[in-house]
């Protein structure tokens, strides 16, 4: 009998196992024609003002809605994509999508409000991004400071030469610059003075300790606010999900906030309808809210 069971929880494990890799199969195959077949997807989550929710910009969020796996997380099929470099094609249609959406929001009468994109370090050491973002932009009309780049503080510590030499073209055409995931990378204080980003983003490990009564990350977080405001870099703080950190986040000064209390991300007509409204007021999540969208 046990014997048996221990069997069963074999072939279970093993079972699991080749479902991971024929995921991981079929999304690497598909990934190629998705964007042709129109599965990707952008949604936008608001990053509000701190003191008054008010939506001062979002966050452009990619998702595959594959045909046999359903809405399929970017944590999932991102680091795939950088594998197999198909990164670059999904990247560059990332841009276009922003910059049409922009375009789109401006004809429709929306008053402009800047949308931050996720850039990762393998396009950035591609020739070629800033010619890119620059074409879309003159193509939409639209200047560049309603465009911000994220790019994660652990690829900006590689100081590869490439990368360092897109953020400094980037920079001249008015993108703005913002350091994604800030604190998982242990970057020195020296390295942000001298990198000159427009926006820190604080990572949501440290946000979500709050209120776990951690004297050590909350500590860090208001010594990252207190340097940012003497560099004059404007801070969001990612992953705020109660009213608690909220509280600590007002206390402490922080520009903006992103994150579940006040909107997940959503689909384009959600933003939409948002921005008509023109701020969000927080409401704590579901607890037993699926933790995707
Ligand atoms: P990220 O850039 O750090 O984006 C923030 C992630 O945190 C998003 O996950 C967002 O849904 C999630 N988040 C925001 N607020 C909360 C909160 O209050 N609680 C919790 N638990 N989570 C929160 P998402 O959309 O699944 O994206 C995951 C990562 O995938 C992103 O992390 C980014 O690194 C990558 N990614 C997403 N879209 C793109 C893209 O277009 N291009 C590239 N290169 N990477 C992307
Ligand atoms: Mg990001
Ligand atoms: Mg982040
Ligand atoms: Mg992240």
């Amino acid at each position: 009998q046990a014997k048996q069971h221990g069997k069963n929880n074999f072939q279970i494990f093993s079972y699991s196992k080749d479902i991971t890799s024929y995921k991981k199969y079929v999304l690497e195959k598909d990934m190629r024609k998705a964007i042709d077949k129109q599965e990707f997807e952008l949604y936008y989550q608001p990053q509000v003002e701190t003191n008054t929710g008010v939506i001062r910009g979002a966050e452009a969020l990619i998702r595959w809605h594959h045909a046999e796996w359903g809405l399929v997380s970017p944590g999932e099929f991102i680091p795939l994509a950088e594998e197999n470099h198909l990164i670059n094609h999904i990247g560059d249609w990332v841009i276009q999508k922003v910059c049409s959406q922009l375009r789109e929001w401006k004809d429709n009468g929306y008053s402009l409000r800047p949308i931050s994109i996720n850039v990762s370090p393998i396009r950035f050491m591609k020739k070629g991004l800033v010619d890119l973002v620059k074409t879309e932009l003159e193509k939409h009309n639209i200047p560049a400071k309603y465009l911000e780049i994220e790019i994660t503080e652990s690829s900006l510590l590689k100081n590869e030469k490439n990368v360092l030499a897109a953020l400094e073209g980037l920079k001249s055409l008015g993108v703005k610059i913002a350091i994604d995931d800030f604190g998982t990378g242990y970057a020195s204080l020296n390295y942000l003075r001298e990198f000159d980003a427009d926006t820190i983003k604080i990572d949501q490990i440290f946000i979500q300790n709050i209120t776990a009564d951690n004297k050590k990350d909350t500590a860090i977080i208001s010594s990252v606010l207190h340097l940012a405001k003497g560099l004059e870099m404007k801070v969001i703080a990612e992953g705020v999900e109660e009213y608690e950190q909220l509280e600590f986040l007002k206390q402490n000064e922080c520009d903006e906030i992103q994150g579940y209390l006040f909107s997940k991300p959503v689909p384009l007509d959600t933003y939409e309808q948002m921005l008509q409204t023109g701020y969000i007021k927080p409401t704590k999540p579901k607890v037993n809210a699926i933790p995707e969208d």
